[in-house]
């Protein structure tokens, strides 16, 4: 099990996350080089120690407690957390990837402000 990071978080990025996180395993930070093009910040899931701290943390919710109970609107960002590695650009480009089709696949989601859009996950 581990945390995941999910669409409200695009449009958001801003790092609460990572400041509260005792493992470093959300990347990217704000000081690496990634964090100024990437859509949204990952979970490294075999680094997350399952503390919680994220959570509360994020002002637009978007992170949940593990796969299983991820929405299944948010599901394909799963993966997205699951394959990005910081400093390997393959990794980045694949996350990304994957990020980019979730939004184009849910333009629904993408029209709601980041705010709201976890209220709208569940429908
Ligand atoms: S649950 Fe804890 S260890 Fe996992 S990403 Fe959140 S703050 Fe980091
Ligand atoms: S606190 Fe939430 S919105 Fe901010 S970077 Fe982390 S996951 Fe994204």
């Amino acid at each position: 099990m581990a945390f995941v990071i999910t669409d409200p978080c695009i449009g958001t990025k801003d790092s609460s996350c990572v400041d509260v996180c005792p493992v470093d395993c959300i990347h990217p930070r704000k000081d690496e080089p990634e964090f100024a093009t990437a859509s949204m910040l990952y979970i490294h899931p075999d680094e997350c120690i399952d503390c919680g701290a994220c959570v509360p943390a994020c002002p637009v919710a978007a992170i949940y407690d593990s796969p299983e109970s991820t929405p299944a609107s948010q599901r394909g960002l799963i993966q997205a957390n699951a394959v990005y590695r910081a400093g390997d650009p393959d990794a980045v480009a694949r996350a990304e990837a994957i990020v980019k089709a979730h939004m184009g696949s849910h333009a629904e989601l993408m029209g709601i402000a980041p705010a709201e859009r976890a209220a709208a996950h569940a429908k």
